[in-house]
């Protein structure tokens, strides 16, 4: 069996409390099964002591890397950042907070050696809301009949990716990156891997109900423009609606004389007709602040420090 180098990729935003446990887990999966490894935590710009237990890490296991954002980017930029430093032949993603089940590791580079590209943990919904996995079954149902590319509910970042598909994933330059999108966009061999979900141990979730709600539109308009389409028939259907009622109030006015009251009718249209015009206004307005965003092509993160330098700055001074 050919040993391998995987690069374990951790984003991490204030996970005070969980880097030790992630990191002990990690070396004892990878204890057994002969291949070399890196345990690469991106610090996300944290403000509690993530950074600390990082670097006492650091110390302890040789295995250890970093990168550390000057400020938070988000965690697609922290997944970025960690698919550009990493080495290995295979990378695998996982949260920083312990609900990617380290016990999945064996079965995920069991795949890679199998030769699938992408081999995807994919979570069920046990313990969430009853309220909250409705809306996202149907979120998933509406996304899918809309876009390109498929995005599946319980898939997420959680998966090993090979070196094929990490080079894939960073030719795509956008500013604006929708992972789950990306990792659909690029193919190649896919294998699934069911496990049972978990709660959080330390911490919360940085997810608030407004982040949901744009990440969910963040689904729709990036991977293509049929959401503007979508307007222009919405735009197109009301005009002949409004055409047919118009001829017919007219004859009606021709054979019958004008009649007055008419105040429901009026302030139906306008509504109904403000309402269309702002959506579409407002799905307009998504595609061009993505354009004015990307035209800046500001960099996805900014880096304070890695432990390359720190480890280079201990090996010159020894
Ligand atoms: N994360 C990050 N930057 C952020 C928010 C989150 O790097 O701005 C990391 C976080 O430390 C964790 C992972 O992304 O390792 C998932 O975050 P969280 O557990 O809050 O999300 P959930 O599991 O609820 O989807
Ligand atoms: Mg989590």
């Amino acid at each position: 069996m050919k040993h391998l180098f995987i690069s374990f990729v951790i984003p991490s935003y204030n996970e005070e409390g969980n880097i030790i446990h992630m990191m002990k887990a990690l070396s004892e999966m990878m204890m057994s099964n002969g291949h070399h490894y890196e345990v690469l935590f991106v610090d996300d710009g944290s403000s509690d002591k993530t950074m600390d237990e990082i670097r006492a890490a650091l110390i302890e296991y040789p295995e250890v890397e970093y990168v550390s954002f000057t400020r938070n980017f988000g965690k697609e930029a922290a997944i970025l950042a960690g698919l550009e430093y990493a080495k290995g032949d295979a990378v695998i993603l996982m949260d920083a907070d312990l609900q990617h089940p380290p016990d999945l590791i064996p079965q995920l580079i069991r795949g890679y050696e199998e030769g699938y590209d992408q081999v995807i943990a994919k979570r069920n919904r046990a313990g969430d809301a009853k309220i909250r996995s409705l809306l996202s079954r149907a979120y998933y149902w509406g996304v899918n009949k809309t876009i390109d590319v498929e995005l599946r509910d319980g898939e997420g970042d959680f998966r090993l990716l090979s070196r094929r598909a990490v080079d894939s994933l960073l030719q795509l330059s956008e500013g604006n990156r929708f992972s789950k999108g990306l990792y659909s966009w690029i193919g190649l061999e896919q294998k699934t891997i069911c496990y049972e979900n978990v709660a959080r141990k330390h911490g919360e979730t940085k997810w608030s109900l407004k982040q949901l709600l744009n990440y969910a539109v963040d689904g729709v308009v990036s991977f293509n423009t049929k959401p503007l389409r979508l307007c222009f028939y919405t735009g197109l259907l009301s005009m002949f609606l409004s055409i047919a009622y118009i001829s017919f109030t007219l004859i009606d006015i021709m054979r019958n004389g004008v009649d007055v009251p008419g105040y429901f009718t009026t302030i139906s249209a306008v509504l109904f007709l403000g309402g269309v015009q702002l959506l579409s206004l407002g799905i307009i307005g998504e595609y061009v602040g993505r354009i004015y965003n990307e035209t800046k092509k500001r960099p996805h993160y900014l880096v304070r420090r890695t432990s390359a330098e720190v480890k280079g700055k201990q090996a010159a001074h020894a």
